[in-house]
């Protein structure tokens, strides 16, 4: 018996910021939005505690509230919000086909991926145990609650740089842990970490484990991978830059992409390099990262994927 397929005006894959402002303004815009929310449903910010950088909320949110509301704000303008993960796509054609969970074919006018960038971790238990209560892999969301204090930052790529020099701003001293002899970042991010005085380099150094007392971080074991000397740095923030990963496997070969597997959309727009398929937050946006970003270019999606529809109407008359 062959399956009913499911026909809409425009689906979005994803349920970070990104997707839901998508959501909420194609809603308003009647392009009655169908979103797949993918695993994690409210993505990225439902796994960080406090959110204090948002605008609209001067007491601050918890990141899983927080995309409680944005939910209840798409829904409330008719968004169907739908449980389920994308797995293949064929954006070949005029109408775009999507395949979700292996089953379910929908047609689609109008794409609009939010899938998001997921942050890489060392793989430490501790690390997971403390993830939200002192571990974190965003200095610029959650440094403000580490200020006078001493922390500790792995990587040194551009954004550990980047974050370190952010978080030598607020922290009382900053522990950089490098587990080469060099820093891979540019030379004049580079430049900048080394000029300030209260971020401590430690080279060949590797974060062992996390260390806390149930509750919060004291402590991070390190050891140096050349000498085998071990150490504890006491600190009560640890934070994680040692890169992002783009959710784009699905796109591969189909969309634009630069060597890192964010999709490229054309300037000052969302526009993938397929008409009608648009890319909104981190999936794209490999420098800001923020929800506030995230949440922009989602708006830019929506009325770029309406004034398609319209322009594809009028030719069509
Ligand atoms: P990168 O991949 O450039 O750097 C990752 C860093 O993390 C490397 O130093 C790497 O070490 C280290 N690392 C990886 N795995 C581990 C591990 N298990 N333990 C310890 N260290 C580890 O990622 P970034 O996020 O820094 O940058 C991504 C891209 O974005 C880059 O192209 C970058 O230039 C760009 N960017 C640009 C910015 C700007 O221009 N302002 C700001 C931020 C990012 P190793 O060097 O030994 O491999």
């Amino acid at each position: 018996m062959s399956q009913e397929i499911e026909h809409v005006k425009c689906l979005i894959i994803g349920s970070g910021p990104a997707g839901y402002t998508a959501a909420i303004y194609a809603a308003r815009a009647d392009l009655k939005p169908v979103m797949y929310t993918g695993i994690v449903p409210g993505g990225q910010l439902t796994q960080t505690t406090d959110v204090e950088n948002f605008p609209g909320y001067p007491d601050g949110i918890l990141g899983p509230q927080m995309m409680e509301d944005f939910k209840k704000q798409a829904e409330r303008f008719g968004t169907q919000v739908r449980f389920g993960y994308i797995t293949s796509v064929d954006f070949s054609g005029d109408v775009h086909r999507i395949v979700v969970d292996g089953e379910k074919t929908i047609t689609a006018e109008t794409v609009v991926i939010a899938t998001g960038a997921t942050a890489k971790w060392l793989g430490l238990d501790s690390e997971q145990k403390y993830n939200g209560f002192g571990v974190s892999a965003c200095a610029v969301c959650d440094g403000f609650f580490f200020r006078g204090q001493d922390v500790a930052i792995v990587g040194a790529g551009d954004t550990a740089a980047e974050e370190a020099s952010y978080l030598a701003k607020l922290a009382n001293k900053v522990h950089m842990l490098v587990r080469r002899d060099e820093f891979r970042a540019s030379k004049a991010m580079q430049h900048r970490v080394l000029s300030t005085p209260n971020i401590e380099i430690h080279y060949n150094t590797e974060a062992r484990e996390i260390l806390g007392d149930g509750q919060n971080v004291t402590a991070v074991a390190v050891s140096n991978n050349q000498t085998g000397e071990e150490k504890q740095l006491p600190i009560t923030g640890f934070f994680v830059a040692i890169g992002h990963k783009p959710n784009t496997e699905l796109f591969e070969g189909i969309l634009d992409m630069d060597a890192n597997g964010y999709l490229i959309t054309k300037p000052d727009s969302t526009q993938t390099n397929i008409a009608g398929v648009f890319a909104c937050g981190d999936v794209q946006d490999h420098v800001y990262r923020q929800a506030v970003t995230a949440a922009g270019t989602g708006c830019m999606a929506a009325l770029e994927a309406e004034r398609y529809l319209a322009a594809k109407a009028h030719v069509m008359i």
